[in-house]
């Protein structure tokens, strides 16, 4: 009985697999050797004690949350608590309105900021950028693609980085986003962040 309640306490991570980066997000929690299981159906998730949500296609994300029924679980976790992740498209999917997204993309409402899609233009779509953040002594490589941006946020959302004048990082509670893609950045501390608040 010693192996069965060795990991009793371990908390268990899921990463939202239903479209998108999520096996890059896989890769960084391996590296800090924490096993992250793919959640696709309400029964995935109801193992999973904190969630990431990977960038991919909002828009496609938010058509699978339905077919799969996982919108409304997930909704019902996130009103208990569930710490989540999300980053880019996952940013999309948690923020309170999205501009620019198509006229039936769902969205939690669990973050209090307004997030416009592919914001930053056609020629600089992708890009990179040194940021600051909070909390950690050396600058991240944040990788923006197609990323969106942080119009406005409610006075409960906390800014923890920042790309030139745009919030790229923030946090509300249990909810953490940012628009850029952490896992591509070849670098486990955001993740490393995520896991301490979990
Ligand atoms: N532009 C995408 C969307 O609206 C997000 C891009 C990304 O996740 N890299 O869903």
């Amino acid at each position: 009985m010693v192996g069965v309640s060795r990991n009793k306490s371990a908390k268990k991570i899921g990463v939202l697999a239903l479209q998108g980066a999520f096996a890059s997000h896989q890769k960084v929690f391996h590296k800090l050797s924490v096993d992250a299981v793919e959640v696709r159906t309400p029964t995935d998730l109801e193992k999973v004690d904190a969630l990431v949500m990977p960038g991919g296609e909002s828009t496609t994300m938010s058509q699978l949350l339905e077919s799969s029924q996982l919108f409304d679980p997930i909704k019902n976790r996130l009103k208990d608590g569930l710490p989540v992740f999300g980053t880019c498209a996952g940013m999309i999917l948690l923020a309170k309105n999205i501009l620019d997204g198509r006229d039936d993309q769902l969205s939690f409402d669990a973050i209090e900021i307004d997030v416009q899609r592919n914001a930053y233009g056609r020629q600089i779509d992708s890009f990179e950028a040194e940021i600051d953040i909070d909390s950690l002594d050396q600058p991240f490589h944040a990788v923006f693609i197609r990323a969106p941006r942080i119009v406005s946020l409610g006075s409960q959302v906390q800014a923890l980085a920042y790309c030139g004048d745009d919030v790229v990082l923030a946090q509300q509670d249990n909810i953490l986003v940012a628009s850029f893609h952490p896992e591509l950045a070849n670098d486990v501390r955001l993740h490393e962040l995520f896991l301490k608040g979990v």
